[in-house]
């Protein structure tokens, strides 16, 4: 299938392409490199030995995403494209919401345009907010969100479900992803984010090859086993199967469908360090600080809906993950240049 791919280029987007090609489809990228590097469409050709047509666009720019429409027979989109920094969506909420919403809607009308019914999209956890119990369930209650990135995605959870009801013959996916850590297994494609990493898995590697003295661990006085906070931790590899997968069960099945996308397994930040440890033989020096706020003691997935309806269950462990994501740094100390 021909598979329009937003955000083609960025750490979930690319590791999706590369599954794509070895599923025997063709992606079609659409990205305005925002927050990725031209560098990867190289990387993905030099892994895959097919160059995708690429086309460097925002989204919200409606009248060039149409050419794209027009210049290829679409099957199905997957939607990466957007802002993820949490912390900078506080400080930047109007650059949030019209970009997340603007894209999608720009997307959507599109779509509509061109008589193509199939999308998937990249949600996250953070709809749930805090879970009234755990494991997580596709069928609990959307929850509070805390941030303009977590409500962006709220938001166009709900606008898609609206469409859906307004267009039964269209076909959408809501993927919720929890933790994606990782990198491709060659370290030619990982996560690769601007400025100070958020996120803890490109902080440790950007610690362990001298980019940054030491990891500050976010609290050690949860209520949790070794007292650090519990992520549900998937590798990008497996996140990307997940979409070839939910592309497969998505063309045959009207409406709108939601998906948990984890492992269904809760480890900590001190285990986390343990695994990295392990899987590279490399000691992380951290330190322990104050809570982050906002951050929650314990999320993990259910994922039973995936493993029964596509078939689908994540094997990379996390360890694994910890060796790519150091692989990768390794390979490409300041991030893919
Ligand atoms: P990323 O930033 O690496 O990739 C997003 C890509 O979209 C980038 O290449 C960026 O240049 C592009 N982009 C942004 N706005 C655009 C626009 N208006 N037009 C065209 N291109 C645009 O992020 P990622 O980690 O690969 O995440 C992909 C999606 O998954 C995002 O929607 C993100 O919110 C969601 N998600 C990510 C995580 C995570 O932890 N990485 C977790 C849950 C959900
Ligand atoms: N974390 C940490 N130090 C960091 C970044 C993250 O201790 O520099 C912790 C954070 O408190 C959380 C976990 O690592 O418990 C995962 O955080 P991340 O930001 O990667 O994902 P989140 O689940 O918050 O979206």
């Amino acid at each position: 299938m021909n598979i329009l791919v937003t955000g083609g280029l960025g750490f979930i987007g690319s590791h999706t392409v590369v599954e794509l090609v070895s599923a025997g489809h063709t992606p079609i990228i659409v990205d305005d490199l925002v927050n990725s590097k031209l560098e990867v469409l190289n990387r993905i050709e030099k892994l895959t030995h097919v160059r995708p047509v690429f086309y460097e666009l925002d989204l919200c720019e409606e009248e060039k995403l149409d050419m794209v429409f027009q210049a290829h027979p679409i099957d199905a989109v997957i939607h990466f494209a957007g802002l993820k920094a949490v912390g900078e969506s506080v400080g930047k909420p109007l650059e949030y919401y019209s970009n997340n919403l603007g894209s999608t809607l720009s997307l959507l009308r599109r779509m509509v345009a061109h008589g193509v019914k199939n999308l998937i999209f990249s949600s996250s956890a953070t709809v749930y907010g805090t879970p009234p119990s755990l494991p997580i369930k596709e069928d609990f209650p959307l929850g509070e969100t805390t941030n303009p990135y977590g409500t962006s995605k709220a938001m166009i959870e709900r606008i898609l479900s609206d469409f859906c009801k307004a267009n039964p013959d269209f076909n959408i996916a809501l993927l919720r992803y929890f933790n994606p850590i990782g990198a491709h297994a060659s370290g030619e494609l990982g996560e690769d984010p601007n400025g100070i990493p958020n996120n803890l898995m490109p902080y440790v590697t950007q610690v362990v090859v001298g980019r940054r003295p030491y990891l500050t661990v976010f609290g050690d006085d949860y209520d949790t086993p070794d007292g650090t906070c519990i992520r549900d931790y998937i590798h990008v590899v497996d996140l990307a199967i997940g979409h070839v997968m939910t592309l497969k069960k998505l063309v045959q099945n009207p409406g709108l469908v939601i998906y948990n996308l984890g492992t269904g397994k809760g480890t900590s930040v001190f285990e986390v360090l343990e695994a990295f440890e392990k899987g590279t033989g490399v000691k992380v020096p951290y330190k322990v600080g104050p809570r982050r706020p906002g951050d929650l003691p314990r999320l993990y997935a259910n994922c039973d809906k995936a493993f029964e309806e596509l078939g689908y269950k994540a094997t990379r462990t996390v360890e694994e993950a910890c060796r790519d994501a150091y692989n990768f740094q390794k390979k490409n100390p300041n991030g893919i240049e």
